[in-house]
């Protein structure tokens, strides 16, 4: 499988020419022109990492950063920004928002491929990623992206997978429902916490034991419950 890269850029003879060279560099490329688009197709497909252009119509390249950070599923998703000259104060800060590197235009395209092949081998190794957390019968994968339950496989949406892995993370300790909004669905987001007592009863339906594992705590959130 070619690793995915998606570019968000809203200059088309930048996209189509990082984009040509990416793809002979062997990468699975998509170009979004701009960040709302890009934000949509990463929640529901995640790609290996994201080039990220700063100055974009609508949502800026900060912005959309700084929502990806927030969510579980995208903390760690390497980024580039692409940054053009003059724009120093807002590298600095691009950095500070989480970007993980940074190119000034104009670049060559082959120093771009370098820099997008550094990015993924210092990635790599990721022994201190969390892989797998246990809750009793409950094993869920980060890396696979997978819950089993008795050794057998639940489905769950991204939201449920994220908002299961928020509370797996916390057991034992009460988490508040804005602070469950922040994580799982950013910042930003306007959908109020009946969204979230949805989700949870989705989680509860698809794994029973979390009907008495998982406390609701009125008008404050809830507690995922130390195993017995
Ligand atoms: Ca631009």
């Amino acid at each position: 499988m070619p690793k995915k890269i998606y570019i968000v850029e809203d200059e088309k003879d930048i996209a189509d020419i990082v984009r040509h060279y990416l793809k002979n560099a062997g990468y699975a490329v998509e170009n979004f022109d701009d960040g709302e688009n890009a934000l949509r197709r990463i929640r529901v497909s995640a790609p290996d990492m994201l080039l990220l252009d700063l100055m974009l119509p609508g949502m800026d390249g900060l912005e959309l950063c700084r929502l990806l950070r927030s969510e579980p599923q995208t903390k760690k998703l390497p980024i580039i920004m692409l940054t053009a000259k003059g724009e120093e104060t807002d590298k600095i800060v691009g950095l500070e928002m989480g970007a993980d590197d940074y190119i000034t235009k104009p670049f060559s395209p082959k120093e771009l491929v370098a820099r997008v092949k550094a990015l993924f081998r210092r990635n790599e190794p990721d022994v201190d990623k969390v892989k797998k957390v246990q809750y009793g019968k409950l094993l869920l994968d980060t890396e696979a992206h997978a819950v089993l339950l008795n050794q057998k496989e639940v489905i769950l949406t991204a939201k449920e997978f994220a908002l299961l892995e928020y509370l797996m993370l916390r057991k034992g300790r009460l988490v508040s429902r804005d602070n469950i909004l922040d994580a799982v669905w950013g910042m930003d987001y306007y959908g109020g916490n009946r969204t979230i007592d949805v989700h949870i009863r989705h989680l509860r339906e698809k794994i029973p034991l979390l009907k008495s594992a998982l406390t609701t705590i009125k008008s404050f959130g809830y507690k995922l419950k130390e195993e017995k």
